[in-house]
């Protein structure tokens, strides 16, 4: 049974969307950190159109209320504007617990804050799951391989990390968010899931968060050069967005709660990622080389076997699918907003 159509489509959200009435008996409140960002408001999508109810806490640090705007008037819709370093008291059934900045540049921005996040965020989290018996899951990161010296990457794998780099606080935040999860699940009971995703993209990225995706297809189709950190050799696998969206809820509603990796293998170097981006968008971008990032990792590929057997969840679009998606959408934003200068 569908509700109609919500609120007027955006250029961010060209397709009205509708939801699902669910009875009350079925309807969960679920609580998104980050909801306003990239991930999150995919998520909250998914999840209103199911017919749940949607509490997006948000600080707005990269997220953007136009990803979420269309479900501003609708009843079963909220947003706190809040930062989840600071404790709140919620009645919620779940968590999906996203809040962290996650491209390199913002979470590298105030490295101290990015720590704050993942550690005094996820306790916060986790005492709101204890103290209301909600169920708990946590987006944590490929990063916590480090630079891997195991390729493809299983869950099994402990990884590969300088505790002091650049990449550390996130890293390292990530990890340690890991290991409260675990801890509160075996002192306390708490259902726990964890996440590690590798490598996302697709619309409502920021345009500025510096991501290879965003900055590529943002400078192709500006007819500006493609800046590639390094020689360009380093490898990484790219999921589209709504892969990942499944593979989230697949996993908070399954009963498996050890780390499960969620990405798509389909790897490429960033070089030759340059070139796809430049054929598919048909620019006539030069690529031009900059210095290596410090600590970049320089091989990234999921072993998602145990998705595909806990979760009987796998990828289905194709990167070439995901890429005309999110070039579609970059065109937008870029008739909208004129010239974008990546990060
Ligand atoms: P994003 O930056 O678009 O979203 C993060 C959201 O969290 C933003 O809305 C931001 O405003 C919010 N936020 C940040 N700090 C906060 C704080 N202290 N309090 C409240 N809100 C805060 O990033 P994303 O790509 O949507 O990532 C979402 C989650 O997925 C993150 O936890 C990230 O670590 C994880 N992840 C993403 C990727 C990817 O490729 N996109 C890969 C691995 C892991
Ligand atoms: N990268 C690049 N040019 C850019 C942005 C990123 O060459 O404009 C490289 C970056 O050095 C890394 C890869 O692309 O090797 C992926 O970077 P991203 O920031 O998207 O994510 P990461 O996997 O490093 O977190």
């Amino acid at each position: 049974k569908l509700l109609g159509s919500q609120s007027i489509p955006t250029p961010s959200n060209p397709h009205v969307m509708k939801t699902t009435i669910l009875p009350d008996s079925k309807r969960k409140k679920i609580l998104i950190t980050g909801g306003a960002g990239f991930v999150g408001s995919h998520l909250t999508d998914k999840l209103m159109m199911e017919g749940h109810e949607v509490i997006v806490l948000d600080n707005f640090f990269t997220g953007q209320k136009k990803n979420i705007e269309h479900w501003m008037h609708h009843p079963h819709f909220s947003l706190i504007v809040h930062d989840v370093t600071e404790p709140i008291m919620l009645e919620v059934d779940e968590i999906f617990h996203l809040a962290c900045p996650a491209s390199p540049p913002h979470y590298q921005y105030n490295p101290v804050k990015t720590i704050k996040t993942s550690t005094m965020g996820t306790i916060n989290m986790l005492g709101l799951a204890k103290r209301v018996k909600a169920k708990i899951l946590l987006t944590s990161t490929s990063e916590i391989y480090g630079d891997p010296k195991v390729h493809p990457q299983p869950e099994s794998y402990w990884g590969n990390v300088n505790t002091i780099g650049p990449r550390s606080c996130y890293d390292e935040g990530k990890r340690v968010a890991e290991t409260m999860m675990y801890s509160y699940k075996n002192q306390n009971g708490i259902d726990v899931r964890v996440a590690r995703i590798f490598n996302t993209f697709g619309p409502r990225m920021h345009p500025n968060d510096g991501r290879v995706v965003s900055n590529f297809i943002i400078q192709a189709l500006q007819d500006k050069p493609l800046t590639i950190y390094g020689d360009g050799s380093q490898t990484r696998s790219f999921q589209y967005v709504s892969d990942l969206v499944n593979g989230l809820h697949a996993l908070m509603d399954g009963s498996y709660d050890l780390p499960v990796n969620l990405g798509n293998p389909d790897e490429y170097t960033v070089k030759d990622f340059a070139e796809y981006i430049k054929d598919i968008t048909g620019s006539d971008s030069e690529i031009s080389f900059l210095p290596a990032t410090k600590d970049d990792p320089t091989q990234r590929k999921p072993d998602i076997s145990t998705a595909k057997r806990e979760l009987n969840w796998e990828p289905k679009v194709t990167v070439k699918e995901g890429l005309e998606k999110t070039i579609a959408y970059f065109s937008r934003v870029l008739d909208e907003s004129g010239e974008i200068i990546p990060t």
